[in-house]
Parts: structure tokens; C-alpha cells; sequence
């Protein structure tokens, strides 16, 4: 079996109210790819098992196959079972566990059932720790002797260093309550949804839902790892011993849950997974329950090793990855593109999103079709349905068969051969009909249609899956969706689509002389054209826009600000060449990370990119007409592969010129121009501040780095606002 969606759920026993996120909650994340979805923080186990319901049903309808990971033991050492509820069978214990949360008495929870249970044994029983201020009749404080012929552990707990009794109800690490709470609660989920839902190692595997038991501790390493290098994870504040002021921690359970559920992957490409689920020894797969990978914990610790560091390499982008090679001196507008595009990746984390709400969203993975488009045969026109290999050419009188077949309202019976039944556009096709006449074409008599020629077998009507197959690709990975694309993806049946997470873009700029439009008379001002310009841009690309507002010329203001943006790359103007006063370029050599790329291109030329704390920075020329064009030539295609959409070269066409221009060799200009009477016409300057020039355009044209003498009606290639996204 090969597994879709992976769910790790990090399970606790004590409820918590919220709203808050508290560290020991019950935690969720799931991976639909390398890379996890946000962790999901579910604050008791009554929101827990209303998640878990959800997203059963979620995968279920969506056609994908669904391993759901916990972190309780899913039963107890062997001969327990039958001793607590009766029967050996694990399932029937999750059962009894569900019905007895059931009828407890008010006022009383686990440990008083941890009581009770104590008394079908001789002696003290087994279970123990009271979590309560009371004492409760029947549940020690302390560990008793376990009864005569009991084992305090499980066999694979034998195995797993560390880990803890299930006999213990609390106490730091303990599993006791949790176990308790969590088989009740999968006990329901599986009473709701029957044979979807198989519980591992005990059922034959085949169930399109597996529940799976899993241990974190098998991840400590990368756990660890995880919570000092991820930004992203939730955080709790704590007061640790000796410090006045609390200081906020990432949370634990959250990195343990993303962890395990984007391991999932490299095993299953690399074949482990089945290996590990075949693997528990056959007393595990009757009473006790396994957990996952104990037994191949040093090649699994290798694997893990191994796909983390794969991971990284993902995620973030090395300081150099903006270096030109040495000695280059004016590089061409096409070398720094095939540069960026080799070597910038998405950044960006994958989640679901319901398909009515993916416009302008970017697939993360391939999607295929749950079902057929159309899913069965059906009718083309309205008209009347017939056997064709039931007639001979020419013109036919065929007796009508009672009833008719309407969209959405089939046709129960078969029409015997030779007989024709009325049909409507969109009809499944009913057993007896291969073919349709259409209704203009026919004369109708109370029982009888006629019509002067046969048609074609087959005509008028669709075959099933004639346009989408079942299984066939219907959007790819990294697909910038589109209103018709959800018009597909509703039409093949996927409810949800899972898609990267919105790239967060920062828009800053820079200078002494900006202030806000208005805001002065004084002449010696500039008003900030930059910042509405790229931030209105960069959400139509489909980006978070995140306005990090203005910095004077000063460079620990402009590093203060880079330090706390929260964002995943970010666009700066002004500023972006070697005079003294630009900043940005400057901190960026500090930094280590500068690349100050000298492109040939005009408007443009200083284009500042490097790399601050792993996110990139594009310092954008500050003229406004320089700023737009680098951000439509270099930003635009290195934001999309940043944020999962692979590299899109906007696309022009050849228009005859309607200007006159003599253009040097050696450099690319861009010309602010727009389209009239099939003809393309250039702003009248090209002066470089003519902010008016780019409204009145509709679009650039394109020279190329030759020496070219453009006369009117010569071809010119004219890149429409529109190829670039607005
Ligand atoms: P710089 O690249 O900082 O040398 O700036 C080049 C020119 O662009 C100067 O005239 C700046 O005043 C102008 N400029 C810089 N940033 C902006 C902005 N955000 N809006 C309008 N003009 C700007
Ligand atoms: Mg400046």
C-alpha cells in the first residue's frame, strides 16, 4: 500500500480549555509531501477526534490513502485484554474502554477507571499514579508488584529503551492515560467508519485508512535539530529558574508531530515503510500492538539523517547562491535569468486549501483525478437512444420504449434491440443504448420515433472518461491555478487541493528624501512611489505582501528592519549601488552575501541581490522606472520558483513598430510602450523619472543586446503588463 497523506498526532490525556496553545495539548501535522503543514494544535480530545473525523472523511472522498500516527500504545501485555474487557481481541478492548468513559459515574475519569480495572487482578493490580488531590480506593501513588503471571511492559516496549509502562497513569512521560483515552476515542472512530479505517498490526493492511502506533523518541535527534532551526514552530512562554523575564520556547510535542509526518516520505520512496509494517512478530499482531521502526532504529536514524538533511538543502538558500562567476564585468539579462533559475527552489511549506478558495494558488504536488470526467457514458444532445447494431441503413421506425432517461435521473431498465427511449442531454447512457439521434432530426408519434438516416455508432453521446480518465494527471505540480482549473478539479471530484503556502514577500524602500505622498511641500522630498507600486505587484502575483514601511539612509536601521521582517524574501529599492550612500548593498557586503550585479540593461543596471539570514533580498534601482522594470524582469520570475511555480518567462509577440529608434549595441532595453491600431507606440522620453510614462504604457518592448535601428513597421517584440502577471 502506498500512502498519500501522512498524520501524526501527538496524543494527551488531560483536556485542556484553551484558547491559547498550551505546550502538553494534542498536537497534529500532516505531510502530503517532503514537507508537513503547519502543526495543528487541538486543545482535548473531543476536538482531537472531530479533526481526526474530518480528515477521514477528507481523504477518504479525495481518493487518497491515509496513515494516521499516534503516540499511545494501542494495547496492553499480553492477557490483559481478555482480563479488562473479556476478549483478546485488542479491537474488542478499544470498544470496552469507549463504553466505559461512557458510563462512568459524574465527577469520575480515568483514574477512578484505573481503579476498578485494579480489582479484577489478585493483589494491588497493575495500574497506578493518582493525579488527583484525593486518594482514590483501589490506586496506589507508587508502583505496586505487578500480579502474579503479568508483564509490566509490552514486548516491544522490551525492545524500545526508555520507554514507559502503560500501567503508569501520569507523571512525566507516563502513557497510561493517554493510552485509556486514545483507544476510546479511535474505538468511536472506527464504530463510525467501519471497514475504511484498519488498525495496525492487527488487520490485514488493506484498509484505505491506517492507524498506526508511533513513537517520537525514535526522532530525538531530529526533533531536537528541528526546534532550534525552524522559526516556524509554535512557541509557549516559560519562566525558567533564575531569569526575571519568561522567555518563549519553541513547542515540543508541535516539532515532534512535523518531524514523524514528513519522515513518512523518505521511507515510503525508499521502500522501508513496507518493510517496517511488515515486521512486527505475530504475538504483536494478535494482543499487544507494535510501534513503528523499533527493530530498525540504526538504519532508520541513517534514513532520517539522510532526508533532513535533503530537506535543508531544500529550504534554504545558501549565501552564494547569488555569485556571479569571477571577472564578469557587465553580465547579459539572460545570464542572471538562467542564473536565478538555477539557483533558487521554493521556500515555501505546503498546505490544503478547499478547491473553491485555490485561485491564483500553486499545486505542490501532482493531482490526479478521484473519478472520470464525464464518470459514465451519457448523452450528448437531447434525443432518442438505440442499439445500433440492432439496425440495418436507411430509415428507421423504431416502437419507444416506456419512460426516458434525464441528467441525473437514469434509466433503470435495458432497451431491447430495435426499440429507441427518449433521452436527454447529459443522461447516463442506460444498458441497450450505444447511440442517439437528436431530436431535430426525428418525427414522434405517441410510441414510435422515426428518423431518415442511421447516424454514426456511437453518435451523439460521450464515452466515460473521455475527457479525464480515472487516475489520469489532472493538474501537475507547481500549477498557478485558474478559475477553469477549479471548474477541473471540482469536475474530477477533488474537494481540496494541496497547494504551497503563500509566499510572504516584504516591500521596504529606502532613502533620506522619502516621506509619505502629501505628507510635505517641501521640494528636497521625495513621495515614496516604490512601496505602493511593488506592493500592489507583488499581491498580484499571487504573494503575501508585507509592507516593512521606510528606512532613512542609515545602516543599523536597515539592518534592524531586514532582522525582524517575517517574510520570505524581500524587495528593497533605493539605495542598490556603490555610492556612499547605498545602504542596502553595503549591509548585503557586509553580510558576506552581496552580489552587486552589473546587468547590461537599460533601465536598470545596479541590481543588489544577496542573502539575508537565508532569505533572499532583491534591492531594486530606486527610480521608480528602473524599479518596476528589475522587479518584471529578475523579481517576478525568482519569486514564482521561490514560491513553488517554477520559472515563467513572459510571453511576447512580434508587432510592427510605429516609432523610430537608434539603439547602441551590448545592452537590453525595455521601453515603456502599448498597442494601437496593431501597431506599437513608445512613451516619448525615455528619461528614467518619468514616472507618467509607466502608466500611460500598456506594456514594454523588448531590444535585444545588438545594435538595432528600429524604423516604423519594422517588427518589434512587445511584452504586454499582462505577461507579467497584471
Ligand atoms: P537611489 O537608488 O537610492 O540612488 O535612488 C535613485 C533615485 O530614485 C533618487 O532620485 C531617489 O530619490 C529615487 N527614489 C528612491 N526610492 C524611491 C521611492 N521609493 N519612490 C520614488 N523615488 C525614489
Ligand atoms: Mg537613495
Amino acid at each position: 500500500m502506498r500512502f498519500d497523506t501522512f498524520a501524526m498526532v501527538d496524543w494527551s490525556g488531560a483536556p485542556d480549555t484553551g484558547p491559547r496553545p498550551k505546550a502538553d495539548a494534542i498536537w497534529a501535522a500532516v505531510a502530503r509531501d517532503v514537507r508537513a503543514e503547519a502543526p495543528v494544535y487541538l486543545r482535548n480530545v473531543r476536538t482531537a477526534e472531530v479533526w481526526l473525523n474530518d480528515l477521514i472523511i477528507a481523504e477518504r472522498d479525495a481518493g487518497r490513502k491515509l496513515m494516521i500516527g499516534f503516540d499511545f500504545p494501542f494495547g496492553y501485555p499480553a492477557g490483559a485484554a481478555a482480563r479488562i474487557g473479556g476478549s483478546p481481541d485488542p479491537r474488542a478492548l478499544w470498544d470496552w474502554f469507549a463504553n466505559a468513559f461512557k458510563s462512568l459515574p459524574k465527577g469520575e475519569g480515568r483514574f477512578h477507571l484505573a481503579a476498578r480495572l485494579n480489582a479484577r487482578w489478585p493483589g494491588d493490580g497493575p495500574f497506578w499514579f493518582n493525579g488527583l488531590q484525593s486518594d482514590i480506593a483501589g490506586l496506589q501513588r507508587r508502583q505496586p508488584d505487578m500480579p502474579e503471571g503479568l508483564e509490566a511492559r509490552r514486548m516491544v516496549e522490551r525492545n524500545a529503551k526508555g520507554s514507559f509502562t502503560v500501567w503508569q497513569m501520569g507523571g512525566g512521560g507516563a502513557v497510561g492515560s493517554q493510552a485509556m483515552t486514545g483507544m476510546a476515542c479511535l474505538a468511536r472512530l472506527r464504530a463510525r467508519h467501519g471497514d475504511s479505517i484498519g488498525v495496525w498490526p492487527f488487520d490485514d493492511g488493506r484498509a484505505p485508512v491506517q492507524l498506526v502506533e508511533v513513537w517520537p523518541s525514535l526522532l530525538k535527534a531530529e526533533v531536537a535539530e528541528r526546534m532550534t532551526t525552524d522559526p516556524d514552530l509554535p512557541r509557549f512562554l516559560v519562566k525558567k529558574t533564575g531569569q526575571s523575564v519568561p522567555i518563549s520556547v519553541p513547542i515540543r510535542d508541535a516539532a515532534q508531530v512535523v518531524v514523524m509526518a514528513e519522515a513518512m516520505w523518505p521511507l515510503q520512496q525508499a521502500g522501508r515503510l513496507s518493510e517496517l509494517l511488515d515486521s512486527p512478530p505475530m504475538n504483536a499482531r494478535c494482543e499487544e500492538g507494535w510501534i513503528l521502526g523499533i527493530g530498525h532504529e540504526m538504519s532508520l536514524s541513517r534514513m532520517f539523517a539522510h532526508s533532513m538533511a535533503e530537506a535543508h538543502s531544500r529550504q534554504a538558500l545558501s549565501n552564494d547562491c547569488f555569485a556571479l562567476p569571477p571577472g564578469v564585468h557587465w553580465t547579459p539579462v539572460d545570464e542572471a535569468l538562467a542564473l536565478l533559475r538555477d539557483r533558487l527552489h521554493p521556500v515555501v511549506a505546503v498546505e490544503t486549501v478547499p478547491t473553491h478558495a485555490t485561485d491564483g494558488r500553486i499545486t505542490a504536488r501532482d493531482h490526479h483525478a478521484p473519478r472520470a470526467n464525464p464518470p459514465g457514458a451519457n448523452a450528448a444532445v437531447d434525443g432518442y437512444g438505440f442499439a445500433h447494431g440492432a439496425l440495418v441503413a436507411g430509415r428507421q421506425d423504431l416502437p419507444l420504449v416506456e419512460g426516458r432517461a434525464a441528467a441525473g435521473a437514469p434509466f433503470g431498465g435495458i432497451v431491447p434491440p430495435g426499440h429507441a427511449l427518449r433521452i436527454l442531454t447529459g443522461a447516463l447512457v442506460p444498458g441497450g443504448v450505444d447511440t442517439v439521434v437528436l431530436q431535430e432530426d426525428c418525427t414522434v408519434s405517441h410510441d414510435h420515433v422515426a428518423f431518415a438516416a442511421l447516424p454514426k455508432p456511437g453518435a451523439n453521446t460521450r464515452r466515460a472518461g473521455e475527457d479525464v480518465a480515472q487516475g489520469a494527471l489532472a493538474l501537475p505540480r507547481g500549477h498557478v491555478l485558474r478559475p477553469p482549473d477549479l471548474a477541473l478539479l471540482a469536475a474530477v471530484g477533488c474537494a481540496e487541493v494541496s497547494v504551497f503556502a503563500r509566499l510572504r514577500v516584504g516591500v521596504l524602500s529606502t532613502g533620506d528624501e522619502l516621506c509619505a505622498p502629501g505628507a510635505t511641500a517641501d521640494p528636497a522630498r521625495t513621495y515614496d512611489a516604490n512601496r505602493p507600486m511593488l506592493l500592489a505587484l507583488v499581491a498580484r502575483w499571487g504573494c503575501v505582501p508585507l509592507d516593512l514601511g521606510h528606512v532613512g539612509d542609515d545602516r543599523a536601521a536597515l539592518r534592524a528592519r531586514l532582522d525582524t521582517a517575517g517574510c520570505d524574501a524581500v524587495l528593497t529599492s533605493g539605495g542598490a549601488s556603490a555610492g556612499e550612500e547605498d545602504h542596502v548593498s553595503a549591509i548585503l557586503r557586509e553580510a558576506g552575501a552581496l552580489t552587486a550585479w552589473r546587468i547590461a540593461l537599460k533601465p536598470g543596471r545596479p541590481l543588489a541581490l544577496g542573502v539575508w539570514n537565508g532569505r533572499p533580498v532583491f534591492g531594486l534601482p530606486g527610480n521608480p522606472v528602473a524599479a518596476l522594470v528589475c522587479a518584471l524582469i529578475f523579481a517576478r520570475p525568482a519569486l514564482g520558483l521561490l514560491a513553488g511555480a517554477g520559472w515563467r518567462a513572459p510571453m511576447g509577440f512580434d508587432v510592427p513598430a510605429a516609432f523610430e529608434k537608434r539603439k547602441k549595441a551590448g545592452r537590453r532595453e525595455y521601453l515603456r510602450a502599448r498597442l494601437r491600431d496593431g501597431r506599437v507606440e513608445v512613451f516619448g522620453s525615455e528619461g528614467s523619472g518619468r514616472i507618467s510614462g509607466l502608466s500611460w504604457a500598456e506594456g514594454l518592448v523588448e531590444l535585444a543586446e545588438p545594435a538595432q535601428q528600429v524604423r516604423p513597421g519594422d517588427m518589434v517584440r512587445f511584452l504586454p503588463y499582462g505577461a507579467f502577471g497584471f
